[in-house]
């Protein structure tokens, strides 16, 4: 049966395509223990997959973010982005960097569109206790994070910077950091406990929403320079779409990951109604952006950031991101 369009449906889905990682982050609400039971594998095959990606696009999703765990482990991944843009998807992935070699930035140039790479402390010590760290023990450092970023602009992809913040990172400054790395956008959640997931550590992680406003005016410039955009648990929850690495739609709007059928067995549209996702609550923390055109840096990096934390007028701070053209 042919895949139609579907009217109303949140226009960017976030595919998880598999659980393996080479990281241990203790808060991490993505191991998918449940995709195990389903498929033994814990994920679809490649041929699923690329099948999943073709029904994505005719049912009208625009965006398609990979993720995981860790995404560039997977051996087939940059088929799959291939796939997504061949059906003219705008594309995105996720990943904590430990494998953004060249061959990879190479092999994905002209089909991988953002790349969005998590960085939640530049302090070794809040690294290495919250687990985000090769097998929860080799932390990245500044310099490694910075190399990696050079890579990305070298390869000329968009930049868009992911942090998790909890009891461990919430009284840093990361200003100096984001001022080099000059990411299109920087992505700034509250720790979101997720029963069945992260129910081991997430109480030495969890922070006040108090806490959480602490880190964001620390960082209020890169706010009001429309680069920092923050969520807090409640705008979080249920406004995603998310699929998991069994092939199903998945919401956690009851603190707990709810999942659809199959959307290969039931068909997308079926299994896409069944989650009955809050379109509203995506509209509100800022889903909706320009992530397909050739939207330029260089006006936001306008607003030059101090290191007081105060927005000041002047040329683009600095470097090769403010000159190009540039999608998660
Ligand atoms: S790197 Fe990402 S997927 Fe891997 S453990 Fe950390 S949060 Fe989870």
């Amino acid at each position: 049966m042919e895949t139609k369009k579907l009217e109303g449906i949140i226009p960017s889905v976030n595919y998880h395509l598999w659980n393996p990682c080479n990281m241990k982050c203790k808060f991490c609400f993505a191991t998918f223990q449940d995709a195990k039971v389903v498929l033994p594998k814990g994920h679809l095959a490649k041929e699923e997959s690329l099948e999943l990606i073709r029904e994505i696009a005719a049912i009208g999703f625009k965006k398609i973010t990979f993720a995981g765990g860790e995404p560039t482990l997977c051996p087939w991944i940059s088929e799959l982005v291939k796939e997504a843009k061949k059906q003219g998807l705008t594309t995105m992935l996720v990943t904590n960097g430990t494998k953004l070699n060249e061959d990879f930035l190479s092999a994905n140039q002209g089909y991988l569109d953002w790349i969005i790479l998590s960085v939640d402390s530049l302090d070794d010590n809040a690294n290495l206790v919250s687990g985000r760290a090769i097998a929860g023990k080799r932390t990245l450092s500044v310099n490694d994070y910075k190399n990696t970023i050079d890579n990305i602009n070298k390869y000329n992809y968009r930049l868009k910077i992911n942090t998790v913040v909890h009891q461990f990172n919430y009284k840093e400054s990361m200003l100096d950091f984001i001022e080099y790395a000059k990411p299109e956008r920087w992505k700034v959640f509250q720790v979101l406990p997720m029963k069945g997931e992260n129910d081991d550590y997430i109480d030495d992680f969890k922070i006040s929403k108090v806490q959480f406003e602490e880190f964001l005016n620390r960082h209020q410039s890169l706010k009001e320079a429309g680069i920092l955009i923050s969520e807090n648990n409640t705008e979080m929850v249920d406004s995603y779409a998310m699929i998991d690495p069994a092939g199903r739609f998945f919401t956690n709007k009851n603190g707990f990951q709810e999942y659809s059928e199959p959307i290969l067995n039931s068909g997308i549209e079926n299994a896409y109604q069944q989650m009955n996702y809050n379109y509203d609550k995506f509209l509100n923390r800022g889903g909706l952006y320009s992530w397909g055109k050739n939207l330029t840096i260089k006006n936001k990096m306008k607003t030059k950031i101090t290191l007081s934390g105060e927005v000041a007028s002047g040329p683009p701070p600095t470097l090769a991101r403010a000159s190009r053209s540039c999608p998660q």
